[in-house]
């Protein structure tokens, strides 16, 4: 099965065919706003069988899902097509140190004292590191 073939047959992906490329999505993602970034484009050559590039560079906000006007779930569709990506070709390395941080802290990014003094300053509360992503990787595959 190819690509597209594969998301098809997944739950999550079988809003790909409601995607008729307005670029909504892109309009209003704050990546694209900063980068060559384009989730419109990805959904564009998913569709016509070829692979996307980018893939790792969206940021989850699912602004693109407020957005679009035929219900695609792009964000969705993204994380599903990463998830396709790593089961086909692995984790890429850059990706390993996150997911370390996930298992250890329950964030992907450092959380330690300057962040918290950061968050301090902008009267926000202190946040603590959790173990219960820890816990709920060891209890389900994603080990
Ligand atoms: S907003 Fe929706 S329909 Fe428009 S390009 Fe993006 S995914 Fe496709
Ligand atoms: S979820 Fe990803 S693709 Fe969608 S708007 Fe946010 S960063 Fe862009």
């Amino acid at each position: 099965m190819n690509l597209k073939e594969k998301i098809l047959a997944d739950p999550e992906g079988k809003s790909l065919v409601n995607c008729f490329s307005c670029g909504m999505c892109t309009g209003g993602c704050p990546v694209a706003r900063i980068s060559d970034y384009n989730p419109r484009r990805i959904i564009h050559k998913v569709m016509l069988n070829m692979e996307p590039e980018d893939i790792w560079l969206c940021a989850n906000c699912y602004t693109c899902e407020e957005r679009c006007p035929t219900k695609t779930n792009v964000a969705d569709l993204i994380n599903l097509i990463r998830r396709i990506t790593i089961k086909k070709d692995g984790m890429p390395e850059f990706i390993k140190p996150l997911v370390e941080n996930l298992k250890t802290t329950g964030y992907t990014v450092q959380i330690g004292e300057l962040e918290n003094k950061r968050r301090e300053r902008m009267n926000l509360p202190a946040v603590e590191t959790t173990d219960e992503i820890k816990k709920i990787i060891q209890k389900t595959t994603l080990k």
